[in-house]
Protein backbone atom coordinates (compact mmCIF):
# COMPACT_ATOMS: atom_id res chain seq x y z
CA UNK A 1 0.00 0.00 0.00
CA UNK A 2 1.26 3.17 -0.91
CA UNK A 3 1.94 5.36 2.27
CA UNK A 4 0.04 8.54 2.50
CA UNK A 5 1.40 11.79 4.04
CA UNK A 6 0.25 14.95 5.81
CA UNK A 7 0.31 17.34 2.81
CA UNK A 8 2.36 20.26 3.32
CA UNK A 9 1.16 23.65 4.00
CA UNK A 10 1.55 25.36 0.33
CA UNK A 11 -0.41 22.08 -0.98
CA UNK A 12 -3.54 22.50 1.82
CA UNK A 13 -3.97 25.74 -0.62
CA UNK A 14 -3.76 23.95 -3.99
CA UNK A 15 -6.11 21.22 -2.05
CA UNK A 16 -8.94 23.98 -1.27
CA UNK A 17 -8.61 24.94 -4.71
CA UNK A 18 -9.51 22.08 -6.36
CA UNK A 19 -12.26 21.05 -4.01
CA UNK A 20 -13.46 24.27 -5.02
CA UNK A 21 -13.80 23.60 -8.63
CA UNK A 22 -16.32 21.16 -7.80
CA UNK A 23 -18.18 22.35 -4.30
CA UNK A 24 -19.70 25.69 -3.57
CA UNK A 25 -17.64 27.68 -1.96
CA UNK A 26 -19.76 27.28 1.87
CA UNK A 27 -19.07 23.56 1.90
CA UNK A 28 -15.54 23.94 2.10
CA UNK A 29 -14.16 25.07 5.67
CA UNK A 30 -10.55 25.57 5.80
CA UNK A 31 -10.26 28.75 8.77
CA UNK A 32 -7.92 26.57 11.05
CA UNK A 33 -10.25 27.37 14.11
CA UNK A 34 -13.11 25.65 12.80
CA UNK A 35 -11.79 22.66 11.19
CA UNK A 36 -10.37 22.17 14.38
CA UNK A 37 -13.81 21.56 15.85
CA UNK A 38 -14.27 18.63 13.74
CA UNK A 39 -11.33 16.70 14.87
CA UNK A 40 -12.78 14.43 17.61
CA UNK A 41 -15.84 12.54 18.36
CA UNK A 42 -16.58 11.32 22.10
CA UNK A 43 -13.92 9.22 23.08
CA UNK A 44 -11.22 10.11 25.15
CA UNK A 45 -7.59 9.59 24.74
CA UNK A 46 -7.88 8.66 21.05
CA UNK A 47 -5.20 10.57 19.59
CA UNK A 48 -6.35 12.88 16.53
CA UNK A 49 -4.37 14.86 13.97
CA UNK A 50 -5.33 18.49 12.11
CA UNK A 51 -8.03 18.52 9.51
CA UNK A 52 -6.58 20.50 6.18
CA UNK A 53 -10.14 21.29 5.27
CA UNK A 54 -13.45 20.30 6.33
CA UNK A 55 -16.34 19.45 3.61
CA UNK A 56 -20.07 19.60 3.81
CA UNK A 57 -21.50 18.19 0.46
CA UNK A 58 -25.17 17.69 -0.40
CA UNK A 59 -25.25 15.71 -3.35
CA UNK A 60 -23.65 12.49 -4.28
CA UNK A 61 -21.52 14.25 -7.10
CA UNK A 62 -19.85 16.82 -4.59
CA UNK A 63 -18.78 13.41 -2.64
CA UNK A 64 -17.43 11.82 -5.33
CA UNK A 65 -15.52 14.85 -6.39
CA UNK A 66 -14.25 15.18 -3.23
CA UNK A 67 -13.08 11.62 -3.78
CA UNK A 68 -11.62 11.99 -7.10
CA UNK A 69 -9.32 15.21 -5.14
CA UNK A 70 -8.44 13.32 -2.71
CA UNK A 71 -7.28 10.42 -5.21
CA UNK A 72 -5.11 12.69 -7.34
CA UNK A 73 -3.42 14.47 -4.43
CA UNK A 74 -2.90 11.69 -2.32
CA UNK A 75 -4.71 13.20 0.61
CA UNK A 76 -6.57 11.14 3.78
CA UNK A 77 -10.50 11.27 3.86
CA UNK A 78 -12.09 11.30 7.34
CA UNK A 79 -15.80 10.57 6.71
CA UNK A 80 -18.05 11.73 9.53
CA UNK A 81 -21.40 11.99 10.64
CA UNK A 82 -22.84 13.55 13.87
CA UNK A 83 -19.05 12.78 15.99
CA UNK A 84 -21.17 10.99 18.57
CA UNK A 85 -18.79 8.01 18.53
CA UNK A 86 -17.24 6.46 21.45
CA UNK A 87 -13.94 4.62 19.87
CA UNK A 88 -12.17 7.92 17.82
CA UNK A 89 -13.02 6.23 14.47
CA UNK A 90 -14.03 9.29 13.02
CA UNK A 91 -11.36 11.56 14.50
CA UNK A 92 -9.15 13.35 12.21
CA UNK A 93 -5.91 12.97 10.96
CA UNK A 94 -3.34 14.98 10.25
CA UNK A 95 -4.06 17.30 6.78
CA UNK A 96 -6.59 14.97 6.31
CA UNK A 97 -10.20 16.05 4.60
CA UNK A 98 -13.21 15.83 7.32
CA UNK A 99 -15.79 14.36 4.58
CA UNK A 100 -18.74 15.44 6.94
CA UNK A 101 -22.26 13.91 5.71
CA UNK A 102 -24.82 15.70 7.74
CA UNK A 103 -25.70 18.09 5.28
CA UNK A 104 -27.05 14.91 3.06
CA UNK A 105 -30.25 14.27 5.41
CA UNK A 106 -33.14 13.98 3.13
CA UNK A 107 -35.76 10.81 3.41
CA UNK A 108 -36.00 10.31 0.12
CA UNK A 109 -39.04 7.67 0.45
CA UNK A 110 -40.50 5.49 2.84
CA UNK A 111 -42.74 2.70 1.37
CA UNK A 112 -45.36 0.99 3.62
CA UNK A 113 -45.77 -1.86 0.69
CA UNK A 114 -42.62 -2.76 0.53
CA UNK A 115 -41.91 -1.78 4.14
CA UNK A 116 -38.41 0.20 3.44
CA UNK A 117 -37.12 3.53 3.76
CA UNK A 118 -34.45 5.16 1.43
CA UNK A 119 -32.31 7.91 3.27
CA UNK A 120 -29.29 9.80 3.44
CA UNK A 121 -26.28 9.22 5.51
CA UNK A 122 -26.80 12.84 7.19
CA UNK A 123 -30.44 11.75 8.72
CA UNK A 124 -30.69 11.87 12.28
CA UNK A 125 -31.98 8.46 13.72
CA UNK A 126 -34.86 9.81 15.59
CA UNK A 127 -35.90 11.37 12.18
CA UNK A 128 -36.12 8.61 10.87
CA UNK A 129 -37.93 6.88 13.52
CA UNK A 130 -40.67 9.89 13.80
CA UNK A 131 -41.02 10.00 10.08
CA UNK A 132 -41.69 6.08 9.58
CA UNK A 133 -43.77 6.62 12.77
CA UNK A 134 -46.18 8.53 10.66
CA UNK A 135 -46.75 5.64 8.03
CA UNK A 136 -47.11 2.84 11.33
CA UNK A 137 -43.66 1.57 10.73
CA UNK A 138 -40.53 1.20 12.65
CA UNK A 139 -37.10 1.46 12.32
CA UNK A 140 -35.50 -0.27 15.21
CA UNK A 141 -32.10 0.19 16.05
CA UNK A 142 -32.12 3.12 18.92
CA UNK A 143 -28.58 3.66 20.24
CA UNK A 144 -28.71 5.92 22.95
CA UNK A 145 -27.32 8.78 21.33
CA UNK A 146 -30.65 8.33 18.73
CA UNK A 147 -31.73 12.65 18.98
CA UNK A 148 -27.85 12.75 17.18
CA UNK A 149 -26.70 10.40 16.01
CA UNK A 150 -27.07 10.12 12.70
CA UNK A 151 -27.87 6.68 9.61
CA UNK A 152 -24.35 7.08 7.99
CA UNK A 153 -22.76 6.81 11.44
CA UNK A 154 -24.77 4.07 12.38
CA UNK A 155 -23.55 2.24 9.77
CA UNK A 156 -20.30 3.13 10.00
CA UNK A 157 -20.07 1.55 13.47
CA UNK A 158 -22.95 -1.29 12.79
CA UNK A 159 -24.66 0.40 16.25
CA UNK A 160 -26.93 -1.35 18.36
CA UNK A 161 -29.10 0.18 21.37
CA UNK A 162 -31.95 -0.34 23.86
CA UNK A 163 -34.31 -2.67 22.17
CA UNK A 164 -31.98 -4.26 20.01
CA UNK A 165 -32.81 -7.54 22.48
CA UNK A 166 -35.67 -7.94 20.67
CA UNK A 167 -35.28 -6.78 17.25
CA UNK A 168 -31.48 -6.56 16.27
CA UNK A 169 -28.92 -4.18 15.38
CA UNK A 170 -28.42 -1.89 12.51
CA UNK A 171 -26.67 -4.60 10.75
CA UNK A 172 -30.32 -6.76 10.22
CA UNK A 173 -31.92 -3.07 8.71
CA UNK A 174 -29.60 -2.02 5.92
CA UNK A 175 -30.57 -3.67 2.87
CA UNK A 176 -28.78 -1.90 0.17
CA UNK A 177 -26.27 0.87 -0.61
CA UNK A 178 -24.79 3.50 -2.67
CA UNK A 179 -21.16 4.07 -1.81
CA UNK A 180 -18.65 6.39 -3.05
CA UNK A 181 -15.17 4.48 -4.00
CA UNK A 182 -11.81 5.92 -2.54
CA UNK A 183 -11.21 6.80 -6.72
CA UNK A 184 -14.81 8.40 -6.65
CA UNK A 185 -16.91 5.91 -8.37
CA UNK A 186 -20.18 5.19 -7.21
CA UNK A 187 -20.83 1.49 -6.65
CA UNK A 188 -24.87 -0.08 -5.27
CA UNK A 189 -24.78 -2.84 -3.35
CA UNK A 190 -27.40 -5.41 -2.31
CA UNK A 191 -31.06 -4.43 -2.89
CA UNK A 192 -34.52 -3.58 -2.49
CA UNK A 193 -36.47 -6.89 -2.16
CA UNK A 194 -37.47 -8.69 0.98
CA UNK A 195 -34.64 -11.57 -0.39
CA UNK A 196 -32.05 -11.62 -2.44
CA UNK A 197 -28.40 -13.80 -2.81
CA UNK A 198 -26.59 -12.34 -5.53
CA UNK A 199 -23.22 -12.42 -4.84
CA UNK A 200 -21.37 -11.42 -1.76
CA UNK A 201 -23.10 -9.37 0.57
CA UNK A 202 -21.10 -6.31 0.05
CA UNK A 203 -23.79 -4.26 1.77
CA UNK A 204 -23.31 -6.26 4.89
CA UNK A 205 -19.39 -5.81 4.21
CA UNK A 206 -20.03 -1.54 4.73
CA UNK A 207 -21.69 -1.95 7.82
CA UNK A 208 -18.69 -1.26 10.22
CA UNK A 209 -16.41 -0.77 8.46
CA UNK A 210 -16.26 2.57 10.01
CA UNK A 211 -15.82 4.77 7.08
CA UNK A 212 -12.62 2.74 5.76
CA UNK A 213 -13.99 1.09 2.89
CA UNK A 214 -15.74 3.27 0.92
CA UNK A 215 -18.38 6.63 1.79
CA UNK A 216 -21.80 5.56 1.95
CA UNK A 217 -24.32 8.30 0.40
CA UNK A 218 -27.88 6.31 -0.13
CA UNK A 219 -28.82 3.58 2.23
CA UNK A 220 -32.23 1.19 1.83
CA UNK A 221 -33.34 0.28 5.13
CA UNK A 222 -35.83 -2.43 6.20
CA UNK A 223 -38.94 -1.50 8.19
CA UNK A 224 -41.03 -2.78 10.59
CA UNK A 225 -44.29 -2.78 11.71
CA UNK A 226 -44.78 -0.10 14.51
CA UNK A 227 -44.98 -2.06 18.23
CA UNK A 228 -47.75 -1.29 20.28
CA UNK A 229 -46.17 1.25 23.12
CA UNK A 230 -43.89 -0.68 25.59
CA UNK A 231 -44.36 -0.75 29.18
CA UNK A 232 -41.73 -0.96 31.40
CA UNK A 233 -40.78 -2.89 34.70
CA UNK A 234 -38.14 -1.36 37.24
CA UNK A 235 -36.43 -4.32 39.62
CA UNK A 236 -34.12 -3.58 42.37
CA UNK A 237 -31.32 -6.59 43.40
CA UNK A 238 -29.16 -6.97 46.65
CA UNK A 239 -26.32 -7.81 44.03
CA UNK A 240 -25.37 -7.54 40.46
CA UNK A 241 -25.01 -11.18 40.01
CA UNK A 242 -28.87 -11.63 41.23
CA UNK A 243 -29.73 -9.12 38.25
CA UNK A 244 -27.86 -10.94 36.08
CA UNK A 245 -29.49 -14.34 37.26
CA UNK A 246 -32.91 -12.95 36.63
CA UNK A 247 -31.28 -12.49 32.45
CA UNK A 248 -30.24 -15.83 32.33
CA UNK A 249 -34.03 -16.70 34.06
CA UNK A 250 -35.32 -14.56 31.78
CA UNK A 251 -34.20 -15.99 28.09
CA UNK A 252 -33.86 -19.16 29.66
CA UNK A 253 -37.65 -19.21 30.10
CA UNK A 254 -38.35 -18.08 26.53
CA UNK A 255 -39.37 -14.56 26.77
CA UNK A 256 -39.33 -11.76 24.57
CA UNK A 257 -38.48 -8.60 25.98
CA UNK A 258 -38.40 -5.31 24.37
CA UNK A 259 -35.78 -4.63 26.32
CA UNK A 260 -33.61 -5.70 29.09
CA UNK A 261 -31.21 -3.29 30.56
CA UNK A 262 -29.08 -3.38 33.51
CA UNK A 263 -27.71 -0.29 35.73
CA UNK A 264 -25.76 -0.55 39.01
CA UNK A 265 -25.53 1.13 41.75
CA UNK A 266 -22.53 3.49 40.80
CA UNK A 267 -24.98 4.36 37.63
CA UNK A 268 -27.85 4.91 39.56
CA UNK A 269 -26.25 7.18 41.96
CA UNK A 270 -24.78 9.41 39.03
CA UNK A 271 -28.54 9.22 36.69
CA UNK A 272 -29.68 10.45 40.02
CA UNK A 273 -26.94 13.56 40.98
CA UNK A 274 -27.55 14.29 37.35
CA UNK A 275 -31.35 14.46 36.90
CA UNK A 276 -32.75 14.42 40.32
CA UNK A 277 -34.92 11.30 39.09
CA UNK A 278 -34.84 9.84 42.89
CA UNK A 279 -33.86 6.01 41.46
CA UNK A 280 -34.05 4.22 44.23
CA UNK A 281 -30.19 4.02 45.72
CA UNK A 282 -29.87 1.54 48.07
CA UNK A 283 -30.02 -1.08 45.44
CA UNK A 284 -26.49 -2.59 44.26
CA UNK A 285 -28.15 -3.07 40.76
CA UNK A 286 -31.65 -1.98 38.77
CA UNK A 287 -32.93 -3.84 36.05
CA UNK A 288 -35.67 -2.45 33.33
CA UNK A 289 -37.76 -4.82 31.77
CA UNK A 290 -40.26 -3.84 28.75
CA UNK A 291 -42.71 -5.80 26.59
CA UNK A 292 -44.42 -4.07 23.35
CA UNK A 293 -46.58 -7.17 23.28
CA UNK A 294 -50.68 -6.53 22.89
CA UNK A 295 -50.69 -7.57 27.01
CA UNK A 296 -47.42 -6.40 28.22
CA UNK A 297 -49.05 -6.34 31.93
CA UNK A 298 -48.82 -10.12 32.10
CA UNK A 299 -45.73 -10.28 30.37
CA UNK A 300 -44.03 -8.06 32.99
CA UNK A 301 -46.11 -9.92 35.52
CA UNK A 302 -44.39 -13.03 34.07
CA UNK A 303 -40.81 -11.68 34.50
CA UNK A 304 -41.49 -10.07 37.56
CA UNK A 305 -41.72 -13.45 39.29
CA UNK A 306 -38.56 -14.51 37.74
CA UNK A 307 -36.82 -11.32 39.03
CA UNK A 308 -38.57 -12.48 42.39
CA UNK A 309 -37.31 -15.77 42.22
CA UNK A 310 -33.65 -14.64 41.43
CA UNK A 311 -33.61 -12.29 44.80
CA UNK A 312 -35.30 -9.06 43.82
CA UNK A 313 -36.06 -7.12 46.81
CA UNK A 314 -38.61 -4.99 45.20
CA UNK A 315 -40.16 -5.24 41.67
CA UNK A 316 -42.58 -2.03 39.96
CA UNK A 317 -44.20 -1.86 36.99
CA UNK A 318 -44.56 1.48 35.44
CA UNK A 319 -48.12 2.41 35.83
CA UNK A 320 -48.49 3.49 32.70
CA UNK A 321 -46.73 4.74 29.20
CA UNK A 322 -45.28 8.28 30.82
CA UNK A 323 -43.92 6.74 33.91
CA UNK A 324 -42.27 4.09 31.72
CA UNK A 325 -41.01 6.69 29.04
CA UNK A 326 -39.64 8.11 32.45
CA UNK A 327 -37.51 4.87 33.81
CA UNK A 328 -36.01 5.10 29.61
CA UNK A 329 -35.32 8.35 29.98
CA UNK A 330 -33.27 7.43 33.17
CA UNK A 331 -30.81 4.78 31.37
CA UNK A 332 -30.33 6.88 28.23
CA UNK A 333 -28.81 9.61 30.55
CA UNK A 334 -26.38 7.28 32.09
CA UNK A 335 -23.40 7.32 30.21
CA UNK A 336 -23.99 11.13 30.55
CA UNK A 337 -23.84 10.91 34.30
CA UNK A 338 -20.71 8.62 34.50
CA UNK A 339 -19.00 11.54 32.67
CA UNK A 340 -20.36 14.31 35.40
CA UNK A 341 -18.93 11.77 38.33
CA UNK A 342 -15.03 12.74 37.45
CA UNK A 343 -15.32 14.89 34.13
CA UNK A 344 -14.04 12.24 31.78
CA UNK A 345 -14.71 8.45 30.87
CA UNK A 346 -13.50 5.59 29.21
CA UNK A 347 -16.41 3.25 27.74
CA UNK A 348 -15.67 0.14 26.80
CA UNK A 349 -18.21 -2.12 24.92
CA UNK A 350 -18.01 -5.45 26.16
CA UNK A 351 -20.08 -8.31 24.85
CA UNK A 352 -20.24 -11.92 26.25
CA UNK A 353 -22.11 -14.72 26.35
CA UNK A 354 -25.44 -13.27 28.35
CA UNK A 355 -24.66 -16.31 30.17
CA UNK A 356 -22.11 -14.88 31.58
CA UNK A 357 -22.72 -11.26 32.55
CA UNK A 358 -22.05 -12.00 36.04
CA UNK A 359 -18.63 -13.29 35.80
CA UNK A 360 -17.97 -10.23 33.85
CA UNK A 361 -19.86 -7.52 35.99
CA UNK A 362 -18.14 -9.51 39.00
CA UNK A 363 -14.63 -9.32 37.67
CA UNK A 364 -15.10 -5.53 36.61
CA UNK A 365 -16.04 -4.96 40.39
CA UNK A 366 -12.25 -6.88 41.21
CA UNK A 367 -10.52 -4.37 39.07
CA UNK A 368 -12.08 -1.20 39.59
CA UNK A 369 -10.85 -2.15 43.11
CA UNK A 370 -7.61 -3.33 41.99
CA UNK A 371 -6.84 0.18 40.76
CA UNK A 372 -9.13 2.54 42.99
CA UNK A 373 -11.18 3.74 40.47
CA UNK A 374 -14.56 4.58 40.20
CA UNK A 375 -16.45 2.24 37.35
CA UNK A 376 -19.75 2.33 36.58
CA UNK A 377 -21.51 -0.56 34.79
CA UNK A 378 -24.65 0.15 32.56
CA UNK A 379 -25.85 -2.79 29.83
CA UNK A 380 -28.14 -4.23 27.28
CA UNK A 381 -27.94 -7.14 29.44
CA UNK A 382 -30.25 -8.83 27.54
CA UNK A 383 -27.35 -8.99 24.48
CA UNK A 384 -24.33 -9.14 27.16
CA UNK A 385 -23.41 -6.14 26.32
CA UNK A 386 -22.23 -3.92 28.86
CA UNK A 387 -20.63 -0.38 28.78
CA UNK A 388 -18.07 -0.29 31.72
CA UNK A 389 -17.59 2.85 32.10
CA UNK A 390 -13.99 4.23 33.97
CA UNK A 391 -14.64 7.46 35.49
CA UNK A 392 -11.50 9.50 36.05
CA UNK A 393 -9.51 12.95 36.15
CA UNK A 394 -7.88 13.48 32.63
CA UNK A 395 -5.56 16.01 34.53
CA UNK A 396 -4.14 12.73 36.90
CA UNK A 397 -1.62 11.33 34.76
CA UNK A 398 -1.24 8.34 37.23
CA UNK A 399 -5.08 8.10 37.51
CA UNK A 400 -5.34 8.41 33.85
CA UNK A 401 -2.99 5.58 33.55
CA UNK A 402 -4.88 3.50 35.65
CA UNK A 403 -7.91 4.19 33.88
CA UNK A 404 -6.65 2.79 30.29
CA UNK A 405 -5.13 0.05 32.47
CA UNK A 406 -8.27 -0.77 33.67
CA UNK A 407 -9.86 -0.25 30.44
CA UNK A 408 -7.90 -2.86 28.79
CA UNK A 409 -8.02 -5.59 31.48
CA UNK A 410 -12.40 -5.26 31.17
CA UNK A 411 -11.36 -6.57 27.43
CA UNK A 412 -9.15 -8.98 28.22
CA UNK A 413 -11.68 -10.57 30.71
CA UNK A 414 -14.35 -10.22 27.81
CA UNK A 415 -12.38 -11.78 25.84
CA UNK A 416 -11.50 -14.60 28.14
CA UNK A 417 -15.19 -15.33 28.92
CA UNK A 418 -15.70 -15.96 25.20
CA UNK A 419 -16.75 -12.49 24.52
CA UNK A 420 -15.73 -9.86 22.03
CA UNK A 421 -14.01 -6.30 22.58
CA UNK A 422 -16.81 -4.57 21.14
CA UNK A 423 -20.70 -5.16 20.57
CA UNK A 424 -21.82 -1.96 19.17
CA UNK A 425 -19.10 1.19 19.25
CA UNK A 426 -16.51 -0.01 16.62
CA UNK A 427 -12.55 -0.58 17.45
CA UNK A 428 -11.79 3.30 15.37
CA UNK A 429 -8.20 3.83 17.92
CA UNK A 430 -9.02 3.41 20.96
CA UNK A 431 -8.90 -0.98 20.84
CA UNK A 432 -6.83 -1.10 17.36
CA UNK A 433 -4.96 -3.49 19.38
CA UNK A 434 -7.51 -5.63 20.77
CA UNK A 435 -8.73 -6.19 17.23
CA UNK A 436 -5.77 -8.24 16.60
CA UNK A 437 -6.45 -9.68 19.65
CA UNK A 438 -9.49 -10.91 18.86
CA UNK A 439 -9.05 -11.89 15.38
CA UNK A 440 -5.69 -13.25 15.06
CA UNK A 441 -3.32 -12.72 12.75
CA UNK A 442 -5.11 -14.78 9.72
CA UNK A 443 -8.10 -13.06 10.10
CA UNK A 444 -5.97 -9.43 10.43
CA UNK A 445 -4.13 -10.55 7.28
CA UNK A 446 -7.47 -11.21 5.23
CA UNK A 447 -9.20 -7.97 6.43
CA UNK A 448 -6.12 -5.82 5.59
CA UNK A 449 -6.37 -7.52 2.30
CA UNK A 450 -10.23 -6.97 1.71
CA UNK A 451 -8.99 -2.61 2.84
CA UNK A 452 -6.43 -2.66 0.10
CA UNK A 453 -9.36 -4.28 -2.44
CA UNK A 454 -11.22 -1.13 -1.83
CA UNK A 455 -8.59 1.05 -1.24
CA UNK A 456 -5.29 0.52 -2.64
CA UNK A 457 -3.91 4.25 -1.92
CA UNK A 458 -5.36 3.76 1.74
CA UNK A 459 -6.56 7.18 1.72
CA UNK A 460 -9.85 6.38 3.51
CA UNK A 461 -9.55 6.81 7.74
CA UNK A 462 -6.04 5.90 7.99
CA UNK A 463 -4.98 4.37 11.21
CA UNK A 464 -8.62 3.23 12.37
CA UNK A 465 -9.19 -0.26 12.68
CA UNK A 466 -5.73 -2.16 12.25
C1 LIG B 1 -24.55 9.46 25.04
C2 LIG B 1 -24.20 8.43 24.00
C3 LIG B 1 -24.91 7.24 23.96
C4 LIG B 1 -24.61 6.27 23.01
N1 LIG B 1 -25.35 5.12 22.97
C5 LIG B 1 -25.09 4.19 22.03
C6 LIG B 1 -25.87 2.99 21.96
O1 LIG B 1 -26.80 2.77 22.74
N2 LIG B 1 -25.55 2.09 21.00
C7 LIG B 1 -24.55 2.32 20.10
O2 LIG B 1 -24.31 1.48 19.23
N3 LIG B 1 -23.80 3.44 20.14
C8 LIG B 1 -24.05 4.37 21.07
N4 LIG B 1 -23.28 5.52 21.11
C9 LIG B 1 -22.18 5.70 20.14
C10 LIG B 1 -22.55 6.46 18.84
O3 LIG B 1 -23.66 7.30 19.04
C11 LIG B 1 -22.78 5.49 17.69
O4 LIG B 1 -21.57 4.82 17.39
C12 LIG B 1 -23.31 6.15 16.40
O5 LIG B 1 -23.63 5.14 15.47
C13 LIG B 1 -22.35 7.13 15.76
O6 LIG B 1 -23.05 7.89 14.80
P1 LIG B 1 -22.50 9.31 14.31
O7 LIG B 1 -23.44 9.88 13.30
O8 LIG B 1 -22.21 10.18 15.46
O9 LIG B 1 -21.17 8.85 13.57
P2 LIG B 1 -19.65 9.34 13.75
O10 LIG B 1 -19.24 9.21 15.17
O11 LIG B 1 -19.47 10.67 13.12
O12 LIG B 1 -18.89 8.25 12.86
C14 LIG B 1 -18.83 6.91 13.26
C15 LIG B 1 -18.08 6.09 12.21
O13 LIG B 1 -18.85 6.00 11.02
C16 LIG B 1 -18.10 6.51 9.91
N5 LIG B 1 -19.07 7.20 9.04
C17 LIG B 1 -19.92 8.20 9.37
N6 LIG B 1 -20.68 8.51 8.31
C18 LIG B 1 -20.29 7.71 7.29
C19 LIG B 1 -20.68 7.57 5.93
N7 LIG B 1 -21.67 8.29 5.40
N8 LIG B 1 -20.05 6.64 5.16
C20 LIG B 1 -19.06 5.87 5.68
N9 LIG B 1 -18.65 5.96 6.96
C21 LIG B 1 -19.27 6.87 7.76
C22 LIG B 1 -17.04 7.42 10.51
O14 LIG B 1 -15.89 7.48 9.67
C23 LIG B 1 -16.74 6.67 11.80
O15 LIG B 1 -15.86 5.62 11.51
C24 LIG B 1 -23.57 6.51 22.07
C25 LIG B 1 -22.85 7.71 22.11
C26 LIG B 1 -23.16 8.66 23.06
C27 LIG B 1 -22.39 9.94 23.05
Amino acid sequence: MSRIEAPRDEDTGNLVDRLLTGLPAGSVLSDPDVTASYATDMASFCPAGAPAVVVLPRTVEEVQHVLRVATELRVPVVPQGARTGLSGAANATDGCVVLSLVRMDRILEIDPVDRIAVVEPGVVNATLSRAVAAHGLAYPPDPSSWETCTIGGNIGTASGGLCCVKYGVTAEYVLGLDVVLADGRLMSTGRRTAKGVAGYDLTRLFVGSEGSLGVVVRAVLALKPEPPRQLVLAAEFPSARAACDAVCAIMAGGHVPSLLELMDRTTVRAVNALTGMGLPETTEALLLAAFDTHDPAADLAAVGALCEAAGATEVVPADDLAESELLLQARRAALPALEAVKGTTMIDDVCVPRSRLGDLIEGIERIAGKHRLTIGVCAHAGDGNTHPTVCFDASDPDESRRARASFDEIMALGLELGGTITGEHGVGVLKKEWLAREIGPVGLELQRQIKQVFDPLGILNPGKLF
